[in-house]
C-alpha cells in the first residue's frame, strides 16, 4: 500500500534531505507484530538508512523519543484518513500513542 504519511519517496520524512548522502530505506512506522499493519495501511515514510533510519542518536530506531512522536503523529493522520476512533485503532495496533 502506498503511503498515507508521506507523498515522496525521494526525500528523508525526518531531515527533508534527498538521498545524495545516503540512501533512503522505507520504514515502518509500527514495528515488531504491527509491521504487517503498518504495510497495510500505507504507515510507512522513508529515512536515510544511517543517520536517520537506524543508527543516528536521532534516528528513529536509535531514539525512542523520535520513534514515539513518529508513531502519534501517523495514528493522528491514520486515525483521520480511515475514520478510526482511539479505541478502532487501539483494536488493530494493541495500543494507543497519543
Ligand atoms: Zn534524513
Ligand atoms: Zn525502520
Amino acid at each position: 500500500m502506498k503511503s498515507i504519511i508521506q507523498e515522496d519517496n525521494d526525500k528523508c520524512f525526518l531531515c527533508g534531505g534527498g538521498c545524495g548522502l545516503e540512501p533512503l530505506d522505507r520504514h515502518h512506522i509500527f514495528s515488531g507484530s504491527n509491521r504487517k499493519w503498518s504495510e497495510k495501511y500505507g504507515l510507512t515514510v522513508y529515512l536515510h538508512h544511517d543517520k536517520c533510519h537506524i543508527f543516528g542518536k536521532n534516528s528513529v530506531h536509535a531514539n525512542r523519543e523520535i520513534r514515539d512522536k513518529l508513531c502519534a503523529y501517523a495514528q493522528k493522520i491514520a486515525m483521520k484518513y480511515y475514520g478510526w476512533t482511539k479505541e478502532d485503532f487501539i483494536k488493530i495496533f494493541g495500543r494507543s500513542w497519543i
